[in-house]
């Protein structure tokens, strides 16, 4: 079965409506054994469809295919998705070597005090590459690091057609030299990242931060393209020296460009730049909307982003317009869920792990400090067979957890619990009370703990 053939089946057996709403840039990119692969030609409408109708998708095509198979949403940008229909007069670019985000560009991008050194640094990158050799770009999180390199990537496509951009995340670089390691071809690699390359954008590189390997063929990388000319930009969210167990030869080579800092925006950036995102959603939001978003609801500008998408949905779907109100319900019904949910597990799982260990120390009259102290005495290591045991059966830890949490090997803890267990079945009554006592400790202050928390 081609792809047009299988695409064809999906639609029919698709309601109407939903495929004219959401599946009308749907193309099938690939069929895999257990995978099929298909492209979506809007960014947001993939994430939708592979959160609300990924299950109905595969089902259908583990049908038609009589075998099972999962669907696999990919974003194609709009240059990939309309090539097909432009026809041969459309040129191609034969180098491409990354796919950008369409809508992070320079022009969406809006520029304010906090960031205007790294927006005018990037730009004149983009325009002269090879000038400011490295540029390296650091800030917290959020604060558009990802936004500018795929902006001078976008600018670079257009203006530049004949030069070859990567992108790549600091972790996608370690996979890939990972990958080539193990099937023994890194000479592959080291072409790809040292001869195909004009410039290089390296996002997140903190993630290398205590992977040696992965930064000493970075250094290598790096002097390849450096020596060549070729343009090298960086980013992290901390700075150059920051990077404190980073190679100090490889500090000193993101030290010896230009470093730039990308800021908390102030009140009126963060303003334009929720409308801008609005804008990019063709999401209509008057200013009040705006401001009570930024002020009350988040001004993390990924969560803001996020939370945008959502109201566009929402608009979309139930074909309201947005006001405060709207705003309110949304926001409140995504934090609600998010408490119920992974949150009271979670807290709930830490305060009785403390709660458990806080009644063996009680029992046993010992210090924290006592109890996670390397000694063998018996009380004492006898008090941490029995924590582990309790942690397993009441805290309903994994073994690797507690491991963790006792900071003794998985087998001496896999060996302390089996060793209580045996006591206890063994008939031995004085530490089966010891383990009764513990217990009714632990299990009152549970109660007073969520007694309070309510
Ligand atoms: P970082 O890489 O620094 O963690 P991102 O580049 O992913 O942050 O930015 C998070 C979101 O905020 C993105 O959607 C980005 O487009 C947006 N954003 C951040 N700064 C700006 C800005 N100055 N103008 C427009 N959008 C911005
Ligand atoms: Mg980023």
């Amino acid at each position: 079965m081609t792809n047009e053939e299988l695409l064809e089946q999906l639609k029919s057996k698709i309601n109407h409506n939903t495929w004219e709403q959401w599946f009308t840039s749907a193309q099938i990119l690939d069929i895999q054994e257990k995978t099929v692969v298909i492209g979506i030609g809007n960014l947001f409408v993939k994430d939708f469809i592979a959160r609300k109708y990924g299950s109905l998708v595969s089902n259908t095509l583990s049908d038609i295919l009589s075998r099972k198979v999962t669907a696999e949403f990919t974003f194609i940008p709009a240059d990939q998705s309309t090539k097909k229909k432009a026809g041969p007069l459309i040129k191609e670019r034969p180098l491409k070597l990354s796919d950008f985000n369409p809508e992070y560009t320079f022009n969406s991008f809006v520029v304010g005090e906090a960031n205007r050194v790294a927006y005018y640094s990037a730009l004149e990158v983009a325009n002269n590459p090879g000038k400011y050799n490295p540029l390296f770009i650091y800030g917290d999180v959020a604060l558009g690091k990802t936004h500018l390199l795929h902006a001078i990537g976008n600018h670079l496509m257009e203006n530049s057609p004949d030069l070859k951009v990567m992108y790549v995340t600091a972790e996608e670089f370690m996979n890939d030299l990972m990958k080539s390691l193990r099937e023994e071809k890194m000479d592959d690699f080291r072409e790809r990242y040292r001869k195909k390359i004009d410039i290089l954008l390296i996002d997140d590189v903190q993630f290398l931060i205590g992977k040696d390997m992965a930064q000493g063929e970075l250094f290598h990388t790096f002097n390849t393209l450096f020596n060549l000319g070729k343009q090298i930009i960086i980013c992290s969210d901390r700075t150059p020296e920051e990077l404190a167990t980073f190679h100090p030869r490889l500090i000193s080579r993101f030290e010896m460009g230009l470093v730039v800092n990308v800021d908390e925006p102030d009140k009126q950036t963060k303003l334009k730049i929720a409308k801008k995102m609005a804008e990019m959603s063709s999401l209509y939001l008057s200013d009040d909307v705006v401001s009570y978003l930024v002020e009350n609801i988040d001004n993390n500008l990924r969560r803001l982003r996020g939370l945008i998408l959502n109201l566009f949905f929402h608009s979309k779907v139930t074909g309201e317009k947005v006001n405060i109100e709207t705003v309110r319900k949304l926001y409140s019904s995504l934090k609600n869920h998010k408490k119920k949910i992974p949150q009271t597990k979670e807290t709930l799982r830490v305060l009785k792990k403390n709660l458990i260990l806080e009644a063996v120390i009680k029992e046993y009259n010992l210090t924290r400090e006592q109890l996670f102290s390397p000694t063998r005495k018996k009380e004492i290591s006898e008090a941490r067979q029995i924590l582990s045991f309790m942690l397993k059966n009441y805290g309903k830890m994994k073994v690797k957890d507690i491991s963790e949490f006792v900071g003794k090997n998985h087998s001496t803890i896999s060996q302390s619990i089996k060793k209580i267990e045996k006591e206890l079945t063994g008939g031995n009554l004085v530490l089966k009370r010891r383990i009764d006592d513990i217990r009714k400790v632990f299990e009152e202050a549970e109660k007073i703990q969520s007694q309070t928390a309510s």
